[in-house]
């Protein structure tokens, strides 16, 4: 037995070639060739391509999560083939959804004597969409009802000038008017005090931001409220409120639990929020929650077959991982209430450390100084002698990694060129300090520079919308 195997193998060997294929593996001697390493060219080609991409724990110009815990990592590459809409399939991770969903009701104060209803989406934008069509499926309903002529306008939202970009397209996919409220210098957020001048009839709602993307300002819920509660009372055309807090959602409950803007006013019907910004969860998930179901009209609600029986969905995508919202229901049973509050402290903390830093440093105008969400944005001061602007700052800062958005205001305030650094979880105090160590230098190399003046800066926008 052996002597044959020996010869075979002899023979085998004998036949020169490239290296040994599987079949012809070196049992009892030293094979002359060497095997190659299993191939990975793909794997390799693929990730050279990304190598000179930014850092994304470098990225100070968004929300999004750049962070996770390994173990929730691990849990999440175990259940990337999960698909969120097989409910029959996946009956526990549809289980887990409806878990986050409740946890995160409770958290915005939906109340008990109403029954909530909600969902889990890929981000804030889908989220808003499934909002903004609730409302007007609504509007439509009590509008008819009241007689109005459906026909004869448009139906209309009621936003500030600081909307998320989604809220456009939200407009243009379903043909809304955006009657936009505008910002200006003394109104850095929904103006209250004008918002019924641009509601009507056929406002089918009037969305407040919690957390406006590009100052971090929040819109002052409690007031719209309370003037569309008094509003109602004289109209038959009733407007409510849904509630943008991509950001804030996530954030506020944590650092101003006392803060009314959800569910604790009656005329909020609905909110948004991104679980990938201060949710803590890698992109994409977003969640949309109604304080009561009679305001998701029963037409945008699709049955799928859940356990031999029917689970209601609302969604406009269908297939997607559910990794994203079991990492949801990990970060929410891992952190806790005491665990979210100690992170978003923190994240506010080195916010109002920035905030203070760029003071000391002089040169600055602050917008906002990281006291509602955690993000600072501020202007050059006027001076006669500098010769650079924020944009040249963004450049110099790039060198050393630092990714810092610099863009005009909305509407009305184009002028007014700013840089924003968003803070996020990963972004610890240490860090903060390097960064400030970097921004002093660089604004000293830009001092002695020799600028070569561009004498009508293009405005870049750039990294400033998520
Ligand atoms: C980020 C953001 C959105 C869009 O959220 P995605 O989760 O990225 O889709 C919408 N509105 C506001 C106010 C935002 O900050």
């Amino acid at each position: 037995m052996e002597n044959t195997r020996m010869k075979q193998m002899r023979r085998s060997n004998q036949s020169s070639g490239p290296a040994l294929n599987c079949h012809d593996l070196p049992k009892y001697k030293l094979a002359k060739h060497a095997l190659e390493p299993r191939p990975r060219e793909a794997d390799r080609l693929v990730r050279d391509q990304l190598l000179d991409e930014g850092n994304s724990r470098l990225n100070l110009a968004t929300f999004c999560q750049t962070y996770m815990e390994p173990e929730a990592v691990e849990l999440m590459k175990d259940t990337l083939e999960k698909n969120a809409i097989d409910k029959s399939e996946y009956p526990r991770t549809a289980e887990i959804e409806n878990r986050c969903v409740n946890i995160i009701a409770n958290l915005w104060h939906a109340p008990e004597a109403e029954s909530f209803t909600g969902t889990s989406t890929i981000g804030s934008s889908e989220a808003c969409m499934l909002a903004g069509l609730a409302m007007k499926f609504a509007w439509r309903k009590r509008a008819k009802a009241n007689g109005l002529d459906l026909t004869a306008h448009q139906p209309n939202i009621v936003i500030s000038a600081g909307y998320q970009v989604c809220w456009e397209k939200f407009c243009v996919y379903w043909d809304i008017d955006m009657h936009v409220v505008p910002m200006d210098d003394d109104h850095m957020s929904l103006n209250v005090d004008h918002v019924l001048d641009y509601v009507d009839d056929y406002t089918i709602g009037i969305v407040g931001i919690m957390g406006i993307t590009y100052t971090g300002q929040y819109d002052d819920l409690a007031r719209l409220d309370a003037v569309v509660e008094r509003y109602n009372r004289t109209t038959k055309f009733p407007v409510y409120i849904h509630v943008d807090a991509a950001s804030g959602g996530f954030y506020t409950p944590f650092i101003e639990p006392e803060l009314k803007w959800d569910f604790r006013l009656n005329n909020v019907i609905s909110i948004n929020a991104s679980g990938h910004k201060y949710g803590l969860v890698y992109p994409g998930v977003g969640w949309v929650i109604w304080r009561d179901q009679q305001y998701l009209p029963k037409e945008l609600v699709f049955k799928v077959s859940y356990l031999g029986g029917e689970l209601p969905t609302m969604a406009i995508n269908f297939s997607h991982s559910a990794s994203q919202l079991i990492g949801q229901y990990y970060n929410f049973i891992r952190f806790g209430f005491d665990g979210y509050r100690e992170i978003q402290e923190k994240t506010h903390d080195v916010a109002r450390y920035l905030a203070k830093s760029l003071t000391k440093l002089g040169g600055f105008s602050l917008i906002n100084d990281g006291h509602e969400l955690p993000l600072i944005c501020y202007e050059l001061t006027a001076d006669s002698d500098r010769e650079w602007t924020l944009y040249d700052l963004s450049d110099r800062l790039l060198m050393k990694g630092w990714q810092v958005p610099t863009y005009p205001l909305p509407k009305n305030m184009t002028d007014r060129v700013i840089q924003r650094i968003v803070v996020r979880a990963d972004f610890g105090m240490s860090m903060a300090h390097d960064f400030i160590d970097d921004l002093t230098q660089a604004i000293h190399d830009l001092d002695q520079a020799h600028i070569v003046f561009h004498s009508d800066p293009q405005p870049k926008k750039y990294g400033f919308t998520h």
